[in-house]
């Protein structure tokens, strides 16, 4: 009888039959009793799918939801069924068919707690990515068959380093033609640097792909039956086993040359078993020496459930990964590193990372990392930032956009509450005198920005409302209100990233919006420190103001370029201490438009050294005017430069077309940092103003015919040239009707 056949005489309902077939399909023996929730921490994984847009990391997704029972039906992601993707709830992901939110899901398979968080591959909102990547212990980076790495798969391995994410790798797309999972290892190795090798080989070519043979077990698996439920397990091929045999052998040297216990067997000629292959394979990808190489196509149902096996096998569980928070020490204040501890049942205090917000139908939702103790219903937590105390009144875990109320959650789970006044990237604990601050996202500065406005005036209430979420729930989204133009602005991290909002904006709040043409954030800074003695004084009408500062405008070194500082070096009592929030007040207000362009100052350090106040003029708007008509003071008289933001750009073309591609680069002013290139396909890396990138994507596609891909991420802000500086002041004082003030004086000089 087959399997099939042999289980359908048992099972009641089709989804009775679904469920058993997938425990058989896993080629695990059925787990005892699987009770959800609770589960000891070997139990528990919190993967990525990391891939560039188009990969199949979406499809990917949706299957392991399908194969781990959750969803009784598959949707494709462009689908004619208008349902969509379960993981892509969001409306306008749906339409676009792109994965622009992470959205925190988990399934049970086999008794392990698999939290997946579904990443964004578009560049345009790596803080996406970035968040996600940081609450993760391992991920599943998805290349496509026939793409293989592409260049934005330099983005995402830059981002799995840069958290130290082990990953493993899944070839998709196996069924299309010319795929092959060889393309990918080439590309892992040599373009990426990593110590890959393949684990699977595909049986069958293009369509008539029909399964893999497992390396490390010897054997093939075959992915039958709707949905690809069965896997059938037989014997190798006989046309692919000295292939199998050849490449069983390199997978083996290549764990050898990063492993002890492999490394020793293979030096002495042993031959490792299957367990001892799949434990060196676990040793090596948890500290990132190694790279399985798997395949599969999602698509076509194959692949899927053993990826997911892997993931078990393979990735760490939260204990293997080193959690650190920084802590403030009672005694000098300073800042000291802590190590969390992730075991169950101590008595450590609660700690969790709020890596998430979205505000959801029921009012808005927390994502919670938990990396020390447990979090339950009810308890009290303080915010480390500013010991604000909230208290947990729900917690659920997430599927997509649906929900499970959870009563308790422990170190390494992934669960989220509601009606948390927070931000993202806050920490919290239950110990309130800890403060823990776990470690600080790396967020990178907003450098596009657009005039945006609602079509309708009397959308105006969602429009508030909208922009005061969206600027919340993501920190690389912000928002002003230029005062002169009476226009609200709205900076992000590409057009596309500030496209996706205006979008969101129209579906979500009813609210449809204009978008002005796109500008470069662009910073006004100091090229030299400028000292300055400033005295305020005012005395017509009503009651005098007075105040006097002394001290020094220091421009801030390049690292440092992206904010404000301001500091106390006075001795002695002149200004009285109680009045330097005011002088900050002013500042803060001030450095919103600078002198050039009124664009952001940043990269400044205002110290004030000196000055004097009166016992009943220096009033709280008295200081505040005498810092800000110091500052303009500073505007007509220092050295003030523009900066601009750099991004890194990374070009893959064949190398034909390299030439071209380093000359059309280098004409946008970009600094080109490196070349290589590899089986015809060139990379050149460089650095080169935002500004100078605009249109590029055209351009590429053009000089390359459509063959060449290029990826930009913000790098740093640095001046402009002069005659840059002088184009961008000329082009703003055209665009609001300014006279060249230069051109004034020479007239008048005539
Ligand atoms: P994402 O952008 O990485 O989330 O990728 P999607 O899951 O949206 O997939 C992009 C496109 O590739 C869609 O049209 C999918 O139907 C298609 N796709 C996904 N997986 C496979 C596969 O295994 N084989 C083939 N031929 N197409 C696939």
């Amino acid at each position: 009888m087959s399997p099939l056949g042999r289980f359908s005489a048992v099972a009641q309902s089709r989804r009775q039959l679904n469920n058993v077939l997938r425990r058989f399909a896993s080629n695990e023996a059925p787990s005892s009793v699987v009770v959800p929730g609770v589960r000891p921490i070997e139990r528990i994984r919190n993967i990525g799918i990391s891939a560039h847009i188009d990969s199949g990391k979406t499809t990917v997704t949706e299957r392991i939801l399908y194969y781990a029972g959750r969803i009784d039906s598959m949707h494709e992601v462009r689908g004619k069924d208008d349902v969509g993707a379960t993981m892509d709830f969001m409306d306008l992901e749906r339409q676009r068919g792109i994965t622009i939110q992470s959205a925190a899901t988990y399934v049970d398979w086999h008794g392990t707690n698999i939290n997946i968080i579904d990443t964004p591959g578009h560049v345009d909102f790596t803080v996406e990515v970035e968040r996600a990547l940081r609450v993760l212990d391992g991920a599943v980076l998805v290349l496509c068959g026939v793409g293989g790495v592409q260049s934005q798969t330099f983005t995402v391995n830059r981002q799995l380093a840069r958290y130290n994410v082990p990953f493993i790798c899944f070839v998709n797309k196996m069924d299309r033609n010319g795929a092959t999972p060889l393309k990918a290892l080439d590309g892992l190795r040599n373009k990426l640097n990593h110590n890959a090798a393949l684990i699977h080989l595909p049986i069958g070519k293009d369509s008539n792909f029909n399964g893999i043979v497992d390396l490390v077990e010897g054997h093939a698996l075959y992915y039958e039956g709707e949905g690809g439920l069965i896997v059938r397990k037989d014997e190798i091929p006989k046309d692919l086993r000295v292939e199998a045999e050849d490449r069983r052998q390199e997978l083996i040297e290549h764990i050898a040359n990063v492993d002890e216990t492999l490394g020793e067997m293979f030096l002495n000629d042993q031959t490792p078993n299957v367990q001892q292959i799949h434990e060196a394979i676990r040793r090596t990808v948890v500290k990132r020496a190694f790279v399985p190489v798997l395949s599969g196509s999602a698509l076509k149902n194959k692949g899927v459930q053993t990826m997911i096996n892997s993931v078990v096998k393979y990735l760490p569980d939260p204990s293997e990964v080193v959690n650190r928070a920084t802590v403030k020490t009672e005694t000098t204040g300073d800042e000291k590193g802590i190590i969390l501890s992730p075991k169950r049942n101590n008595d450590k205090p609660f700690v969790g990372l709020a890596f998430k917000l979205e505000a959801g139908k029921y009012g808005q939702l927390t994502y919670f990392r938990v990396y020390q103790g447990q979090l339950s219903k009810g308890d009290t937590v303080y915010a480390s930032r500013d010991g604000r105390k909230v208290r947990v009144q729900r917690l659920v875990r997430m599927h997509a956009a649906d929900m499970e109320e959870i009563t308790t959650a422990y170190a390494g789970d992934i669960c989220a509450t509601f009606g948390l006044d927070c931000h993202s990237g806050e920490t919290f604990s239950t110990d309130q005198n800890l403060a823990p601050h776990c470690e600080s996202m790396h967020i990178p500065e907003p450098v596009i920005s657009m005039a945006i406005k609602p079509v309708n005036r009397k959308d105006a209430d969602n429009f508030i409302k909208a922009l005061t979420r969206f600027t919340k729930e993501d920190p690389t989204f912000r928002r002003e209100y230029n005062q002169e133009a009476k226009e609200t602005i709205v900076s992000g991290m590409g057009e596309l990233h500030l496209e996706i909002y205006a979008q969101r904006m129209k579906s979500e709040y009813n609210c449809p919006v204009e978008l002005g043409k796109p500008t470069v954030a662009y910073r006004e800074c100091l090229g030299s420190p400028y000292k300055f003695h400033f005295r305020h004084k005012k005395q017509t009408g009503g009651q005098g103001q007075f105040g006097e500062i002394e001290g020094v405008i220091d421009p801030l070194p390049s690292d440092r370029n992206t904010v404000v500082e301001f500091s106390d070096e006075t001795f002695g009592n002149n200004i009285p201490k109680n009045l330097f929030p005011a002088l900050k007040k002013g500042l803060d207000a001030i450095v919103a438009e600078g002198p050039l362009i009124k664009s952001r100052i940043a990269g400044i350090h205002v110290r004030i050294q000196d000055g004097s106040t009166h016992a009943v003029d220096s009033t709280e708007i008295a200081m505040i005017n005498t810092m800000q008509n110091m500052m303009r003071e500073s505007f007509e008289k220092a050295n003030w430069l523009l900066l601009e933001p750099i991004m890194k750009v990374e070009a893959t073309v064949p190398t034909e077309f390299q030439g071209n591609v380093v000359t059309s680069l280098t004409q946008r002013n970009a600094l080109i940092t490196t070349t290589d290139s590899t089986e015809g396909y060139a990379t050149v890396i460089c650095e080169a103003p935002l500004s100078d990138m605009f249109g590029y994507t055209s351009e590429l596609r053009s000089l390359t015919e459509g063959k060449g891909e290029f990826s930009m991420e913000y790098s740093r802000y640095a001046p402009t040239t002069l005659e840059a500086q002088d184009r961008v002041q000329a082009e703003w004082r055209q665009l609001h009707g300014i006279a060249d003030p230069n051109e004034k004086g020479k007239k008048k000089k005539k």
